[in-house]
């Protein structure tokens, strides 16, 4: 073996601030027991066999490239929005979209400003451009705090995330709340409005962003088909934005990323979405079953409107994780702060209520 020698090639200095993802873990196998990876707010049912037989029709043409404009899913999605299909931009995901709309809109020393903690990709994203990140702290009960995001705005803003249901601690922001921000903040700073999670939302005061889309046009919305409509592993997202911010999406896009399999999978689903619904739906009711739980055992959870609850744990958000691995669990810890847990399977949500139960009643024993 030779021994591997280190490269002297120089890579941008930024990197160095870039934090690694973490993935997270898939469940480790028990004896007799099925074990449950509830750490990446996937959707536990498996795909739709009619999706299913859609990916695999398209699967006999993979020799080719797929459409790189994206046009039947471009219209598909317009049309199901009420949008000019121009509006509309794709990508690998919609965190594709975001590093999309992070390249077109900042440069070096320009500062991205979100609510921390929020979503592990908006700080590697933002890292990776050069810009600089302001992180803006949640409030106690784990909510945006908008006016202090539009206090955070200076001149060297280009662009502001705001993720809705948050990413990993559930509550979505308000109309009221996100027309006062938006109608704050100047209007050549970029609003995107992160909603990966919008189909688990049923708080009648959450947002309407399409209707902010239409009347500012500095406000963007970033939705995808990795949660409800349970096609994570295809990876496709989008974009809703005005001109020319949806043309420099696709400028900015990885070519021919969205591959046609994901194209037509999302099509299908679309087109089957009431099939889909009802499965949300059931989601939602299981959300609110483990969130009643978990306060009856005296657990301080924030409100969630998506699919995942968070446990704000403190110090001992580690010894949790390891509680739930030992139970077949993997959850996703954030160290200091909490775990963040998706609602799956039945059987997955009643052994993180168990789980949660005793690790509580321990925590007041000791
Ligand atoms: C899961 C998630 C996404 C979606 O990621 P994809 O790249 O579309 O799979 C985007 N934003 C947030 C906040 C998420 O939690």
């Amino acid at each position: 073996m030779t021994e591997s020698r280190r490269p002297r090639v120089r890579l941008r200095t930024t990197l160095e601030g870039v934090p690694a993802y973490k993935p997270g873990r898939p469940a480790a196998p028990q004896e007799g027991r099925t074990t449950y990876k509830i750490s990446s707010n996937e959707n536990p049912y498996p795909p739709l066999p009619s999706v299913v037989d859609v990916v695999a029709e398209a699967a006999r043409s993979m020799n080719r490239y797929p459409d790189m404009a994206v046009t039947d899913l471009s219209h598909a999605i317009a049309e199901r929005l009420d949008v000019p299909v121009e509006h509309v931009a794709t990508g690998t995901g919609s965190v594709g979209v975001l590093t999309q709309l992070v390249t077109i809109s900042c440069e070096p020393g320009d500062e991205v400003v979100y609510a921390w903690r929020s979503f592990e990709a908006y700080p590697i994203v933002t890292a990776l451009s050069g810009a600089t990140a302001v992180q803006v702290p949640l409030t106690e009960d784990a909510r945006h705090d908008l006016p202090a995001m539009a206090e955070a705005i200076t001149d060297r803003t280009r662009l502001v995330l705001v993720c809705s249901p948050n990413n990993p601690t559930g509550p979505a922001v308000t109309d009221a709340e996100l027309r006062d921000f938006v109608a704050r903040v100047p209007e050549d700073v970029l609003v995107v409005v992160d909603e990966a999670y919008l189909e688990f939302v049923t708080d009648p005061d959450a947002p309407d962003t399409l209707a902010l889309y239409r009347e500012y046009p500095n406000v963007a919305v970033l939705r995808t088909f990795s949660k409800a409509y349970g096609l994570a592993g295809l990876r496709v997202g989008y974009g809703v934005a005005h001109e020319p911010i949806a043309t420099s999406l696709r400028k900015a896009a990885t070519p021919f990323g969205v591959t046609d399999l994901a194209q037509r999978a999302a099509i299908a689903s679309l087109g089957c979405y009431d099939e889909l619904k009802e499965r949300v739906d059931a989601l939602v009711v299981e959300r609110g079953r483990v969130l009643t739980a978990l306060r009856e055992q005296g657990w301080p959870v924030p409100d969630s409107q998506a699919n995942f609850v968070w446990l704000p744990l403190g110090e001992h958000t580690l010894d949790f994780a390891a509680a739930c691995q030992q139970a077949g669990l993997v959850v996703r810890p954030f160290e200091g702060d909490g775990a963040r847990c998706t609602i799956g399977e039945t059987e997955a949500n009643d052994r993180l209520i168990e789980v949660a139960g005793g690790f509580r009643r321990r925590l007041a024993d000791a």
